[in-house]
């Protein structure tokens, strides 16, 4: 259940979580992605409004838990905006490679998209890569925006970081890294201070940086500097 990519997504809340807090469930988030990993419970739910199976236990999905833990110490080194930027291109790198499920994992994966459905398992079963991916981008992220990558790491990322993915992201991958050359300038500081900014610094920033500050429910399509994101229509958009 979608509401719009500026206007969030309608994403049921773990029902542990309503209940702590005195909820009945089924209680309903506003999230700017159509998916929430409660690492408390180890519970996924998504946009669906399956009564059945409201959310998916994540004890048997141990790689989707750590994928969470990754993304959020991605989150503590860039802040949440940046960290934001990085996991939006990583989101569209992945939208346009097409990553396939790791080969040991196919079974298990198919097994739960027979339970619940191909487009429910995806996101989830590309949680991995997509941690994974934004943890690469956040190296090179964390260096560039504190002005300090230098241009022999600039250089030396891109085959390293490739040969981790295959030829299938070798191409987007290359796009991203040219689009992201190093800065003369710390404008870390400044996005992970949280205060507010004027309107100079803001067009400076995102002519530097090439991404716009997000609202707190921008997609993660419309957070990408990058072309590639499916954009078809609401159901589609549990696609990565
Ligand atoms: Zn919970």
């Amino acid at each position: 259940m979608a509401v719009g990519r500026a206007g969030g997504y309608v994403v049921q809340a773990c029902s542990l979580c309503a209940a702590q807090r005195g909820t009945r469930s089924p209680a309903w988030l506003i999230l700017p992605d159509p998916w929430h990993v409660c690492l408390r419970h180890q519970r996924w739910t998504d946009n669906s409004r399956s009564i059945r199976r409201p959310y998916i236990d994540l004890r048997p999905l141990r790689e989707v838990v750590q994928a969470q833990q990754r993304l959020n110490r991605v989150v503590k080194r860039l802040g949440p905006v940046a960290a934001r930027w990085v996991q939006a291109d990583a989101y569209s790198i992945l939208a346009h490679s097409g990553c396939p499920y790791r080969p040991e994992k196919v079974r298990q994966w198919n097994q739960l998209a027979v339970e619940l459905g191909e487009q429910r398992v995806r996101p989830l079963a590309q949680f991995g890569w997509l941690a994974l991916l934004t943890w690469d981008l956040a190296w090179l992220e964390v260096r560039r925006l504190s002005g300090a990558l230098s241009k022999a790491e600039h250089r030396e990322w891109l085959p390293r970081v490739s040969r981790r993915y295959g030829y299938r992201l070798a191409g987007p991958l290359a796009i991203w890294h040219g689009q992201h050359r190093p800065l003369a300038h710390d404008y870390l500081t400044v996005v992970r201070s949280g205060q507010p900014l004027s309107k100079w610094i803001r067009d400076e920033m995102s002519k530097a940086t090439r991404h716009a500050l997000p609202s707190p429910l921008t997609s993660l399509e419309d957070s990408t500097c990058l072309p590639w994101v499916r954009l078809p229509d609401s159901m589609d958009r549990l696609f990565l």
